[in-house]
């Protein structure tokens, strides 16, 4: 297989509500990923628009998504911070990727059938071609990394897909233009540690989502030190103590997740956390996990609340970004419209 240059892609949706799963499954790792990778964070817009944005508001959380990239840790000189749409090389190789996938792919993608719901008829095309979009996104830097939550597995499994039948299906242009046996990678998902799918506060069966209509389900990045205090005293437990044991907690949705958030905000093992509180009763535990939550988070939101004072700071960061972006998508492009027979200048 060709040698590729280790580069880590990443994006989350501009929809509002940064939630505690966001933190803990994606901009968390990113920040730590900076020493070792060049890496690329992306503001998902055209993603946003697969279901109805308010332009306003979607302006407004571009700029909140950016500020949260920044106040978690991400150094826009060292990394590249940009908005999707603004290096519509997305957009243009996601469409040779819709001509890549096949229906059948599509079909299986859990995320389509969960978000369209019941009236499938009535979802945008966007909402389903998502995927390939998404391939894009990472193949356009031709990324070898990509940090997401557990939900996003299936994306990227999808995202290896289209990479194989690309390097397949054009496989003897790809050698005679001097690309070696592949010109993308199989990019490797990077999803790992205790939190990789944090649950609803109120159902231990469903992922804490931004979407999701009761702003009791998840703690969002800028609540306030007394809302995720009610928002933990409030989350749904069983009536046991906690475990001693690491095993115990698969038939225990709820206690699982909160432990695994304790593990995550804390660098810890859940086996860790277990020898300490192992036999406590829930209020000793969700107090000692609001302590934790609101010294780990409060500074973010702090900064998030101050960095969005300040959108032309904030969007030269994404302006600077998209050109340095640019730079290497179209690079891709270009080698993808030769490799497809496509005449340019
Ligand atoms: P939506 O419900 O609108 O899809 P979302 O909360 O899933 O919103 P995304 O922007 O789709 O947010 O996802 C951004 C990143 O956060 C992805 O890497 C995704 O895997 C991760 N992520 C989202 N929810 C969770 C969660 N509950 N636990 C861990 N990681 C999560
Ligand atoms: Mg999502």
């Amino acid at each position: 297989m060709a040698e590729f240059q280790e580069r880590v892609f990443s994006g989350v949706q501009p929809t509002g509500n940064l939630h505690l799963g966001n933190y803990l499954g994606a901009i968390k790792r990113f920040v730590e990923l900076q020493n070792r990778y060049d890496c690329i964070y992306c503001v998902v817009d055209l993603h946003a628009i697969t279901v109805w944005q308010e332009p306003e508001e979607l302006t407004r959380n571009i700029r909140e998504l950016t500020a949260a990239y920044l106040a978690c840790g991400i150094d826009p000189k060292q990394h590249i911070i940009f908005n999707q749409s603004q290096v519509s090389e997305h957009a243009e190789l996601a469409w040779v990727f819709n001509c890549v996938a096949r229906l059948g792919w599509l079909n299986r993608m859990t995320q389509f059938k969960e978000k369209a719901g019941k009236d499938r008829e009535a979802a945008s095309v966007g909402l389903y071609a998502y995927p390939c979009l998404m391939a894009a996104d990472i193949l356009a830097y031709r990324a070898t990394h990509v940090p997401v939550g557990e939900d996003q597995k299936q994306h990227l499994e999808l995202t290896r897909d289209i990479a194989q039948k690309f390097n397949n299906d054009f496989a003897a242009r790809i050698r005679a233009l001097g690309f070696g046996d592949a010109f993308f990678p199989l990019t490797e998902p990077l999803i790992s540690g205790p939190a990789t799918r944090i649950m609803s506060l109120r159902d231990g069966t469903k992922k804490m989502s931004k979407s999701d209509t009761s702003d009791y389900s998840r703690i969002n990045l800028t609540d306030s030190a007394d809302d995720i205090a009610q928002k933990f005293r409030k989350a749904r437990t069983d009536p046991h103590p906690l475990a001693h044991d690491e095993k115990e907690l698969e038939k225990r949705p709820e206690a699982d997740n909160l432990v695994g958030i304790y593990a995550a905000l804390a660098d810890r093992t859940k086996a860790g956390v277990l020898s300490e509180f192992g036999g406590a009763q829930f209020s000793r535990f969700k107090e000692a996990l609001t302590e934790l939550a609101v010294a780990k988070l409060g500074p973010i939101g702090a900064e998030m609340k101050r960095l969005v004072q300040d959108p032309r700071y904030l969007d030269s960061v994404l302006i600077d970004g998209a050109g340095r972006a640019r730079a290497i998508a179209s690079e891709t492009m270009k080698a993808v419209k030769n490799i497809c027979g496509f005449v340019r200048a």
